[in-house]
């Protein structure tokens, strides 16, 4: 696969920040990146709360200029009432890739005080990249405490947050603001967003 996610000179970058937050609460399972963790808390929401996936997916809506999750998936719809959110990314993944899309690289951190989420890490990684048809090694997560300080410190909720880095072919590419070229490349390679 090496070289393989490589953008070429004809592709444009675009990059995507995703950040979500949900409440620990009792009688929830904990679902994060599309494991289930044994806890006596899970996450609330309308679906199953899947933080990190959900960051992830706001990350390339971000990235594709397309919105946010909760215009795409409304927390009103009794369809998405706890849906898996590994099957929602897997939905955003077929329209990025329709809008010619490809995903380069993601990295995500989930911020938690507890339970310990760093054995779950890579078990996490294999079932993003599988909803996202990419290479496990394009997807990065990382867990980190607070140490005990804000509401994830406290044990009140889990926060995450994902930044990617999606290519589209220069053609199909439709940003309207004003690119920069991207400094000593020597080709037509531009970058939106992150200069
Ligand atoms: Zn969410």
């Amino acid at each position: 696969m090496e070289g393989a996610s490589t953008p070429s000179a004809h592709e444009t970058l675009h990059v995507g920040l995703g950040y979500d937050v949900h409440a620990l609460v009792r009688d929830r399972p904990l679902i994060i990146g599309g494991v289930h963790v044994p806890c006596e808390l899970g996450l609330l929401g309308h679906s199953d709360a899947d933080v990190l996936a959900h960051a992830l997916t706001d990350a390339i809506l971000g990235a594709m200029r397309a919105g946010d999750i909760g215009q795409l998936f409304p927390d009103t719809d009794p369809a998405y009432e706890n849906a898996d959110s590994i099957v929602l990314l897997s939905q955003v993944a077929q329209l990025m890739r329709t809008q010619g899309y490809r995903l380069v690289d993601a990295d995500c951190v989930i911020a938690a005080q507890e339970p310990r989420l760093s054995p779950y890490r890579d078990a996490m990684r294999e079932r993003l990249a599988g909803a996202l048809g990419v290479d496990v090694q394009s997807v990065g997560v990382k867990a980190t405490t607070t140490e005990h300080l804000g509401f994830e410190g406290r044990g009140e909720g889990i926060s995450a947050q994902a930044v990617v880095i999606l290519a589209v072919g220069a053609a199909r590419c439709t940003c309207s603001n004003s690119s920069v070229q991207a400094p000593g490349t020597g080709t037509d390679a531009t970058i939106h967003g992150i200069l």
